[in-house]
Order: structure tokens, then C-alpha cells, then sequence
């Protein structure tokens, strides 16, 4: 590779598998190697790392930059509860690639699935990491299989742990035909390169053949050199690598033991061989404002500026901290830039660079690159931002629908408005956690998606913000949608402080397929009826949506077209037509045979072999629905489906049932009709 090159990575895993302490390596080698350069006895090393421990900086910043051998690495934090998937699924959206890391006792778990396969959603090209290879029971070789068979992955090893459990002493690196061994004494930053002992060398050769024979097929240059019987140089292997790897066709894997300070040099190198610089990666999709249409922008530094608000954290003395992810052009300090999804001005007051001890200030970020903005008012997790003479939106990233909520109070009354003020700010930095105040009641509700999700936010309300707060009992929150296609003709007519107000409109409501989410649109023309009261109608449609239509509950899956209107030029108003809209549709959902949607969850459950058919009891009883069962050694993995509904309380139920020994995870699924209360709700 050339010098000076960009990654921005993540690290993902399931939990346990030393995600936190890779990362902690990582940033101490690259500390000590380029930053922290003075620090270099043993004892003064682990004082560093273990300050860092306690300030956890590693776990709190959504984003940290190092250099590696010239380089710039920004990790970018994925959390690892599946709990979180949007979390989960907006870091992926702004990271270039990622290293897996997987236990070598414990192999692919259900949660690394799940991301696994987020992943690949998101096309992100990965390198594998099988860590803990010194603890009892670690089957490199093992882990390898199970990427092939449980993530359909086409994992190829590039390195060989010498010796395993308590005599895991090294690796042999089969690009370079070398053994890697570590100094313990230095807290693995010493180590050395040494040629393969004749011991390891019928291994070497096995897995150097395997290497050679996946790859030959897939560079005409190798199979030459291969054909000729010719010795391979390293560079086009890796080279040869870099190309499969970047197309997401293989998967390179390397192992180690983070917390003996065993594998993590080789590792990083690997993130700069094998993972893409952000220039190399095609131009990136987005919306144009003015021209309505999709357009491609070229990754370059001279390019219009663009960027992705991809977190949102909330500081005590700075206030929302943006973390910015650049595709195109520069962005400087002191400048103000527009915000395309809010339509507004914002100000960057200044622009920081998160290091692992400490953060630095900028005076810009260009294309590629990652840093924290301070200043933005109206920014929200998912906006673009770019010029007013360039709107370019990306794609709005989707996050599951909240599918809870629960009421919360102020301990004191005076408390309200500090509890209203913090509801914004936790809803700025999580665009998943919704906050109302009912327009009936005046109670403070708060939705999310799950018990847990709730939990979490309800803590820092209380902990971290200091507000006396206490909550209701959870409830589910419905949706509710049409089963047929009706055309429903509404005539508005009032008599406000004198002066007639009419409005006629035909409305078409029909049902669309599950996730579509609503949709209006008018086939009037505007000779017709003029554009604001076009809009006019929008607003009165989409009003009526979001306040639920016949049941109360958001409406969920309707497509609404205007389809006729009738205008008279004196006595039609705007007023009248939003009206209309919003009467006529709640007249045409009656209509439309209305029902009730509820939600669904995907129920992931592991538990000792024993426990297997109480588990599979109670989730029937739930009214949930078994769908897989996979069987592991010790344990079985039940795959399941229930409605959200019936699931509360269920942590404690399955704690009961396996004597503590069962975990699981939840998350939203879908939304199906219910089928027993649909009408016992009619308003
Ligand atoms: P995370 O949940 O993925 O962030 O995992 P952590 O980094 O917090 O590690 C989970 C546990 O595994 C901790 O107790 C670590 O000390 C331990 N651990 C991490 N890496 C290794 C390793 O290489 N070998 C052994 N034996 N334990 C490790
Ligand atoms: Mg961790």
C-alpha cells in the first residue's frame, strides 16, 4: 500500500469475545508506536492502559483515531447488544470495513449472526480475528468451519496459531513463511520474526497449499507463476488478497490471545493491507433536492462538501458532539454549512479529532475522514450535511419502529421541564427513543424498542442527568392499517367569522405491503387545483396518520391518493382542504375494513440442553412460534417468534425455568395483524 492511506473500521462481535480488549491493544501499539513514543518500560506502559481502562475512553467515544505505520485508523464503535441493532446499523453505514472477532472457545454465536449478516447488508468487507486462543478448549480450525457452515463466509486463514491453550506461543504468518513469538516480558510489544521451525513446517506447507490453491485461480499473474512452478512473492498474495477481500469474496483470518498481548501487531497491519481506503471505494449514492433524482458522488477531496451525522453524543461542557462521517469535499472550523434534512443554516463552531487519551482540535475534515462537530443546534443522528449550492441527501438510514412505550413522571412538578429538556436531547442522540406529551392527559411518554431500550434511557434520565423521574407500566404501541382499497369523495363546508370555507376531494385508500410504511400522493393536476392546497390536503392526510385513524394508534402500511378535487376560487380555502384531508381519510379507512396491527418479536434463546422443552413450553404458552432449533455441544439455540404483547416479564420467567442458566435476545421482528381485540378498540 502506499503512505499515509485512511481506514475507517469497526470491530464487531458477539459480546465476552474481547472486542473491548482488542481495541484497547490496538490503541496502546498505536499510542506507543506514534503518539506516546516516551512511554517505553514495562511498568510505565501498564500504567498508561490502565488508566485508559478506568476512563473507559475506548467504550465512550463513537469514533478514536490512530496511526499505524503512516496511517490513519478510525475505529468506529459498534456496540455489541443485539438489543441495539440500530446502533449497530447506522456505525456500519459510515465504516469501511470491519474485523470480526470471534472467541476460539465459544465460536460463532447467534448475536455475531445477526451482525454478520448486518453486515452484509451493508457490503462491508471483513477480516476475521479468532482471539483467546490461550484459553482451554480454543479450536482455531473449529471457528473457521463454523464461518463456513453457520455465515455461509469463505474464511481464509493467513495465519496459524502455534500451540493452543496455555502453550499458544505464537503464530506462523503462511504469507510471509514466517513465525511470529512474542516477548511476554514487554507486554507483547517486542516480538520477532524467525524462520519456521522444522516442527511447524508441515503445517506451514499445508495451509501456505491451501493459501496458494484459493488463490491462484482468481489472479491470472498467479496462476501463472503458479502454473510455471515459480515461488509467489508475498506482495502479489497479498495483493491478490486485498482485491478478494475488498469484493466481500474472502474472508482473511488471523488469531491471537488480546489479553496476553498476542496477535494484535499482525492484526493491525492486516487492517491496512487488507481493508479499502475510503478513495478506493465507488462514488456514493444520494438525492439531489432541487433536481429530484438520484445522483453519484465522487469521493474527492475537491468535490462539493458532504457528510453523514452518524452519532450524536451528549457532553456536559460542549454540549451535542456531531461525529461526522466525510464522502466528498472538506468541511472547515468557523464555517457555516446547511443541513439538508432540517433545511437550515448550522455553524460549525469547532471540529475535533477523538484520540484514545485525549482529543486534539481541527481546523477541517475532508472527504474520508471522521470528526466530531461542536456547534450544530438542529442536528439529529442520520442528517446530511452539506451547502446550500450542493443538496445532496444520503440515504436516510432506517431505523426499526418503536414498538413500547410507558409514561413517565417528574418526581416534583418542577422537575418537568428539566424531564422535557433532557427527553430532547436523549431523542437528538438516539433516533430510535421517541418522546410526547399527550394531548388529552399532559402525561410525558416515552417510546423505544423493548424493555431493556427503555430501561437504559430511564437510568441515565435518573443517573446521568439527574432527574427525579419515575415510569409507568410498559404497553405495547399498535399500528393499525386497512384490508381493502376504498374511493371515498369528502365535501368540507364551514362557516368561519363570516366567511364560507369549501373543499371537495376524492381519496383512494388502499392497503400496501407490510413495511412500506404510508404514502401519499396526488394525481390532481395543479391547473386543477393549485399546489397549496395540494399541500394542504398532504398535511390534513398525513396528520391524520400519525394520530391514528380509527383505532387511535399510528397508522401503519396506507397509501392514500388524491384522485379528484374541486375547487371554487372564492370560496375554497386552505384551511378547508386540510380539513377535508384529514376528515376524508378517516372517513375512507372506516371504510376500509380497518385492522389492528401489533408487533412481533424475533426471539433468540440459548440454554443448556436440559432445559429444551420448558423453554419451548413457555414460549408457546407466550403464543410465541419455534422456527429453528440449532444444537451445539452443550447448549441449544431456539429460534423464535412472539408477539411483543405477551413477552413482558420474560427475562425473569426464563431465569425461573433454567435455573439461571438460559440468556436470550429480542428484538423487533414485524407487525401482524391481531386477530382476537381488532374491533374491542373502535373509538
Ligand atoms: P467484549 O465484551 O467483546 O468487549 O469482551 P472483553 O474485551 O470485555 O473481554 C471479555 C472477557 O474475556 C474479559 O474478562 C477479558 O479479560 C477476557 N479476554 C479477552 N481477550 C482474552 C484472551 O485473549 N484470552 C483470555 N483468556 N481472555 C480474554
Ligand atoms: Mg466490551
Amino acid at each position: 500500500m502506499t503512505t499515509d492511506t485512511t481506514r475507517n473500521i469497526g470491530i464487531m462481535a458477539h459480546i465476552d469475545a474481547g472486542k473491548t480488549t482488542t481495541t484497547e491493544r490496538i490503541l496502546f501499539y498505536t499510542g506507543k508506536s506514534h503518539r506516546i513514543g516516551e512511554v517505553d518500560n514495562g511498568e510505565a506502559t501498564m500504567d498508561w492502559m490502565e488508566q485508559e481502562q478506568n476512563r473507559g475512553i475506548t467504550i465512550t467515544s463513537a469514533a478514536t483515531t490512530c496511526f499505524w505505520k503512516g496511517h490513519k485508523i478510525n475505529i468506529i464503535d459498534t456496540p455489541g447488544h443485539v438489543d441495539f441493532t440500530a446502533e449497530v446499523e447506522r456505525s456500519l453505514r459510515v465504516l469501511d470495513g470491519a474485523v470480526a472477532i470471534f472467541c476460539a472457545v465459544s465460536g460463532v454465536q447467534p448475536q455475531s449472526e445477526t451482525v454478520w449478516h448486518q453486515a452484509n447488508k451493508y457490503n462491508v468487507p471483513r477480516i476475521a480475528y479468532v482471539n483467546k486462543m490461550d484459553r482451554v478448549g480454543a479450536d482455531f480450525l473449529s471457528v473457521i468451519e463454523e464461518m463456513e457452515k453457520k455465515l455461509g463466509a469463505s474464511p481464509i486463514p493467513v495465519q496459524i496459531p502455534i500451540g493452543r491453550e496455555s502453550d499458544f506461543a505464537g503464530i506462523i504468518d503462511i504469507v510471509l513463511m514466517e513465525e511470529i513469538r512474542w516477548d511476554p516480558e514487554s507486554l507483547g510489544t517486542e516480538f520477532v520474526r524467525v524462520p519456521i521451525s522444522s516442527e511447524n513446517q508441515p503445517l506451514a506447507l499445508k495451509w501456505r497449499q491451501h493459501l496458494i490453491d484459493t488463490l491462484s485461480s482468481r489472479s491470472e499473474e498467479m496462476t501463472d507463476l503458479f502454473l510455471e512452478g515459480k515461488e509467489i512473492p508475498p506482495e502479489l498474495i497479498r495483493s491478490v488478497l486485498r482485491t478478494e477481500t475488498i469484493a466481500e469474496r474472502l474472508v482473511p483470518v488471523f488469531c491471537g490471545a488480546s489479553l496476553r498481548n498476542l496477535g494484535v501487531q499482525p492484526l493491525i497491519d492486516g487492517i491496512i493491507d487488507f481493508l479499502p481506503a475510503p478513495e478506493e471505494l465507488p462514488p456514493i449514492v444520494g438525492h439531489h433536492v432541487g433536481k429530484d433524482r438520484e445522483v453519484k458522488v465522487e469521493r474527492s477531496l475537491e468535490g462539493p462538501a458532504l457528510g453523514l451525522v452518524f452519532k450524536i453524543q451528549n457532553d456536559r461542557e460542549a454540549g451535542p458532539m456531531c461525529y461526522i462521517r466525510m464522502y466528498s469535499g472538506t468541511l472547515k472550523s468557523g464555517v457555516a454549512v446547511f443541513n439538508i434534512d432540517k433545511k437550515k443554516r448550522e455553524r460549525i463552531n469547532r471540529l475535533l479529532r477523538m484520540h484514545a487519551a485525549k482529543y486534539e482540535q481541527i481546523d477541517s475534515v475532508s472527504a474520508g475522514d471522521i470528526a466530531v462537530v461542536i456547534g450544530f443546534k438542529s442536528a439529529q443522528t442520520g442528517d446530511t450535511i452539506g451547502t446550500e449550492g450542493f443538496q445532496v441527501m444520503l440515504e436516510r438510514m432506517h431505523f426499526p419502529e418503536p414498538v413500547i412505550s410507558v409514561a413517565i413522571e417528574p418526581k416534583t412538578l418542577s422537575e418537568r421541564d428539566k424531564l422535557k429538556e433532557v427527553l430532547d436531547l436523549l431523542s437528538r442522540e438516539d433516533p430510535t427513543f421517541f418522546w410526547k406529551e399527550d394531548a388529552e392527559t399532559g402525561e410525558l411518554i416515552i417510546s423505544g424498542m423493548g424493555e431493556l431500550h427503555i430501561d437504559v434511557l430511564v437510568t441515565r434520565i435518573i443517573d446521568d442527568y439527574k432527574v427525579g423521574a419515575k415510569v409507568g407500566k410498559p404497553q405495547v404501541t399498535y399500528r393499525e392499517s386497512v384490508s381493502k382499497e376504498v374511493l371515498h369523495t369528502e365535501q368540507y363546508s364551514r362557516i368561519v367569522a363570516g366567511k364560507e370555507n369549501v373543499a371537495q376531494i376524492t381519496l383512494e385508500v388502499k392497503p400496501l405491503e407490510r413495511g412500506t410504511g404510508n404514502r401519499f400522493t396526488s394525481e390532481v393536476s395543479k391547473d386543477k387545483l393549485p399546489q397549496p392546497f395540494i399541500d394542504a390536503v398532504k398535511r390534513g392526510v398525513e396528520g391524520g396518520l400519525t394520530s391514528g385513524v380509527v383505532y387511535g394508534y399510528p397508522a401503519y402500511d396506507i397509501g392514500v391518493t388524491l384522485k379528484d378535487a374541486v375547487y371554487n376560487q372564492l370560496t375554497s380555502t386552505e384551511l378547508a382542504f386540510e380539513a377535508a384531508g384529514s376528515i376524508g381519510l378517516d372517513n375512507a379507512c372506516r371504510k376500509a375494513e380497518p385492522v389492528l396491527l401489533e408487533p412481533v418479536m424475533q426471539i433468540d434463546v440459548t440454554c443448556p440442553k436440559e432445559f429444551m422443552g420448558e423453554v419451548i413450553n413457555g414460549i408457546t404458552m407466550r403464543g410465541g412460534m419455534v422456527q429453528k432449533i440449532d444444537s451445539k455441544a452443550a447448549v441449544e439455540l431456539i429460534h423464535a417468534e412472539a408477539p411483543l404483547e405477551r413477552m413482558f416479564g420474560y427475562s425473569t420467567a426464563l431465569r425461573s425455568t433454567t435455573q439461571g442458566r438460559g440468556t436470550y435476545s429480542m428484538q423487533f421482528s414485524h407487525f401482524q395483524k391481531k386477530i382476537e381485540k381488532a374491533v374491542a378498540g373502535v373509538k
